[in-house]
């Protein structure tokens, strides 16, 4: 039996970690963290019988005690709460959205616990601290984003031996777009993902390729790979997770159906392999795989998140604050869909990097880069 705390519980990640641990009879939940979904974290609750579970907002905290007094369970509140819960697992799943998940998946790795990483914006914002802390620590982080659990596996303990990462992408609803019939589509047309049913700020950080940026700077942190040698390669049916290019040449992928649930099971196991949990792969039924250069000009993100890695300091968290504003505001109608990667590039613009070598200094740089893209909006 592997405890496990499952921090956000209530989202895409969350639920879908909660549909393998219904398959799995060696998974059980230690605790459970939401930000404000009380009715489906009570009836998660119900179910898996945690030892402890919180909720980021106070107010939706003392709703669910009181809900949940019949239950064994302890709830807790505020930031605080979250990282208690991120203590009591062999292994947290870090499946909050945005930077709010980057100290509770500190607290984790203080308390010694395994990472199945999720929270990609963790690694973006300070990869360098989180890396060196876990090394300390003697904690694993097992990467559940599809492309790096794709990495993980076809390196395979052969580090030494890498040359390129080439990271697939889908390309989201918008492949084949030019610049200008972009500025102006709808939250609803960028909600809609070709392959992949996800949280909404991830489906529209893919339909920027913002996604594929962030995703690039975790695959340096986690891999110790050269910006410049992770190549983004366009693959729209969400088959071959990842690839791997080795110095003699030899190109090694991973390739599955396009199931959340897979890259989960994996994180979970490992160093083991679990029991099936999603559909097997019918290559004779896709029948044909495709691959295509990125259009930078169409998306520019791709080149911007490159950019601050390059930089490095805190300017990787200028480009995921500026991001996470900019999205926020997006969703709630404030801006247009091409402004999202010029809030960005204005943010960036405007920061004076500085070492990254605290938490302090990487959430003051997150909070310059929210200002910023408000700046920029006139708001
Ligand atoms: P969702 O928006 O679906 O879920 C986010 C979870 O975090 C919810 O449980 C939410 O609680 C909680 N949460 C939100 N804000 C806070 C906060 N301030 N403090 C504490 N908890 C909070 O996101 P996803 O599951 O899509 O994504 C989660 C992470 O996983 C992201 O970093 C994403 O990039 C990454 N990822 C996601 C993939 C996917 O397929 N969805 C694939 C690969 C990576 P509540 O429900 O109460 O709001």
């Amino acid at each position: 039996m592997k405890n496990i705390s499952i921090l956000g519980s209530t989202g895409s990640i969350g639920t879908q970690s909660l549909d393998v641990v219904d398959k799995d009879n060696e998974l059980k939940v230690a605790a459970l963290t939401a930000y404000k979904n009380t009715d489906l974290i009570e009836s998660q609750i119900r179910k898996y019988k945690p030892k402890f579970a919180a909720m980021y907002d106070e107010n939706c905290a003392a709703d669910l005690k009181v809900r949940v007094k019949d239950t064994d369970t302890v709830v807790l509140s505020g930031e605080e709460g979250v990282c208690e819960c991120a203590r009591q697992g062999e292994m947290a799943v870090t499946a909050i959205v945005g930077i709010a998940g980057l100290r509770p998946t500190l607290a984790a790795i203080e308390s010694g616990s395994d990472i199945a990483l999720s929270n990609k914006e963790t690694l973006v914002t300070a990869g360098d601290y989180v890396m060196n802390f876990a090394r300390e620590k003697g904690v694993k982080i097992v990467p559940v984003d599809s492309e790096h659990s794709a990495i993980f596996q076809s390196i395979a303990n052969q580090d030494k031996f890498v040359e390129r990462i080439i990271i697939t992408a889908s390309g989201g609803p918008f492949f084949g777009k030019k610049r200008e019939e972009l500025v102006d589509v709808t939250a609803q047309d960028a909600l809609k993902h070709p392959n992949w049913s996800m949280g909404a700020k991830i489906t529209i950080d893919s339909s920027t390729l913002v996604n594929k940026g962030l995703e690039i700077i975790e695959a340096m942190h986690l891999f110790g790979v050269d910006v410049d040698n992770i190549v983004p390669v366009v693959h729209r049916q969400s088959i071959v997770h990842s690839l791997v290019e080795f110095c003699d040449g030899s190109v090694i992928g991973q390739f599955g159906v396009p199931d959340m649930k897979l890259p989960i099971s994996y994180a979970l196991h490992y160093p083991q392999r679990s029991i099936k949990v999603s559909e097997r792969l019918d290559l004779a039924r896709i029948g044909t795989l495709t691959f295509a250069e990125i259009d930078h000009e169409a998306f520019p993100s791709v080149n911007m998140a490159k950019a601050a890695a390059r930089c490095g300091g805190t300017m990787p968290a200028v480009f995921n604050g500026a991001n996470e504003e900019a999205v926020a505001m997006f969703l709630k109608g404030q801006c247009r869909f091409g402004d999202i990667t010029e809030y960005i590039s204005y943010a960036m613009d405007k920061h004076s990097v500085e070492k990254a070598s605290c938490i302090e200094a990487i959430e003051e740089a997150d909070r310059f880069a929210r200002q910023m893209v408000r700046e920029a909006a006139g708001l």
